[in-house]
């Protein structure tokens, strides 16, 4: 068993470029992290550099209670599943799940249990006689993660493992691997561009940019407190709305305005509201907080006032792009019942969830509350 520390980090390739920027983590025992972010933000390069594939510019990489900076991968006990599935195409799936171990010299027997083993978990018992062309995506992504079943290690990394599923076998794999995880009860760290599967794989999740960690936190409290607007942007689909606009003070309340909202902002921002008076702050509220039922029962809550540009439904909800002034001139977008008569071109008030506003500074993106 084995957690996995990351301690002052960096990566610089030729040229100067910092992949990774002096990060630190602690990915627990048993947990499963996933570090998520758009492409080039250096989440490969931070799972290489854990996996020993790529040299460490400078910092630490300990997995249990020894740093790795010198050790060879095979060395490192972790077992690493690629996007590409990297299997032996003239091997047999057997052949394929025991190779690693018949390498390192295992007996007989254990491997073949090992294997049986793995392809019970994973389902894959009756294609171990097939070589991997005769196996769909699924399939052979299954073999890839048997592959590092079989070997025990006490670190699993998953690069991306599955961008090469189409849509649905995607969903399929997420909750395969999550199972996985429960049964093996071991660390994992997985790799994703993607936000959902971060969102639904992860005990916590890492979000990065640029080579730097935004926020490591779990799925809820990240979706819930998104540390700026970045990641309030990034983790949610759709994702927050930010509005820009000024804050005024009107008979002792402070209000957020701009040409769509007029917002009364709560007593308990009055710190924010006060040092931002007559400047410019960022509003942002999740397209869910936007009409939705809880707001409709409100009589006293304040709204937005907006064109409706197009209208999406989605079947168990609509979604409404509207015009409204958000912070990059984008719509707005709110998820309302999807029963809600509306048209093109209208121009409607919705209510929102005040509650479960934020406010961001401009300036340096962070969120104030
Ligand atoms: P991600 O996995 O988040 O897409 P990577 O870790 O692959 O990002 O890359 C991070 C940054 O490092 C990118 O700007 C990328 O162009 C750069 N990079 C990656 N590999 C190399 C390399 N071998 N040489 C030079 N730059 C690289």
């Amino acid at each position: 068993m084995a957690g996995v520390v990351l301690k002052d980090v960096c990566k610089v390739y030729d040229g100067g470029v910092f992949a990774v920027n002096k990060i630190n983590l602690t990915i627990k025992d048993r947990e499963f992290m996933v570090l998520v972010g758009p492409s080039g933000c250096g989440k490969s390069t931070t799972l290489r550099m854990i996996a020993g594939l790529e040299e460490i510019s400078s910092g630490t990489v300990s997995i249990g209670d020894r740093v790795v900076n010198d050790v060879p991968p095979k060395d490192r006990d972790i077992a690493m599943v690629f996007q590409n599935y990297a299997l032996y195409p003239h091997k047999t799936v057997y052949e394929n799940l025991a190779f690693g171990l018949r390498l390192r010299k295992f007996p007989k027997a254990d491997i073949d249990k090992r294997v049986r083993d793995a392809a019970e978990i994973l389902g894959i018992g009756p294609y171990l006689d097939r070589k991997p062309k005769a196996l769909s995506g699924g399939q052979r992504q299954r073999v890839a993660v048997g592959r590092a079943i079989v070997r025990k290690p006490e670190v699993f990394l998953f690069d991306e493992p599955l961008s090469n599923l189409d849509a649905k076998m995607r969903v399929q794999m997420r909750t395969e691997i999550s199972k996985l995880h429960t049964r093996l009860e071991t660390t994992m760290i997985y790799v994703t561009h993607d936000q959902i599967e971060a969102m639904t794989m992860g005990d916590r999740i890492c979000v990065m940019k640029d080579g730097l960690i935004q926020q490591v936190d779990t799925p809820l409290n990240i979706y819930d407190n998104p540390a700026n607007t970045f990641v309030a942007g990034f983790i949610g689909t759709p994702p927050m709305n930010i509005f820009k606009g000024t804050i005024v003070r009107k008979d002792n309340v402070f209000y957020f305005e701009n040409p769509n909202m007029e917002i009364p902002l709560p007593e308990a921002w009055k710190v924010h509201a006060e040092k931002f008076l007559s400047k410019e702050i960022y509003f942002g509220l999740r397209p869910e907080d936007i009409g939705c039922e809880l707001a409709e029962l409100d009589k006293n809550a304040p709204k937005i006032k907006a064109k409706i540009e197009v209208i999406e439904p989605m079947g168990a909800e609509t979604y409404l792009y509207l015009d409204a002034s958000t912070y990059n001139g984008g719509s707005c977008i709110a998820r309302v019942d999807a029963h809600k008569q509306v048209k093109v071109g209208e121009n409607i008030e919705l209510p929102i969830l005040l509650l479960k506003a934020h406010l961001f500074d401009p300036e340096t993106t962070n969120i104030l509350v």
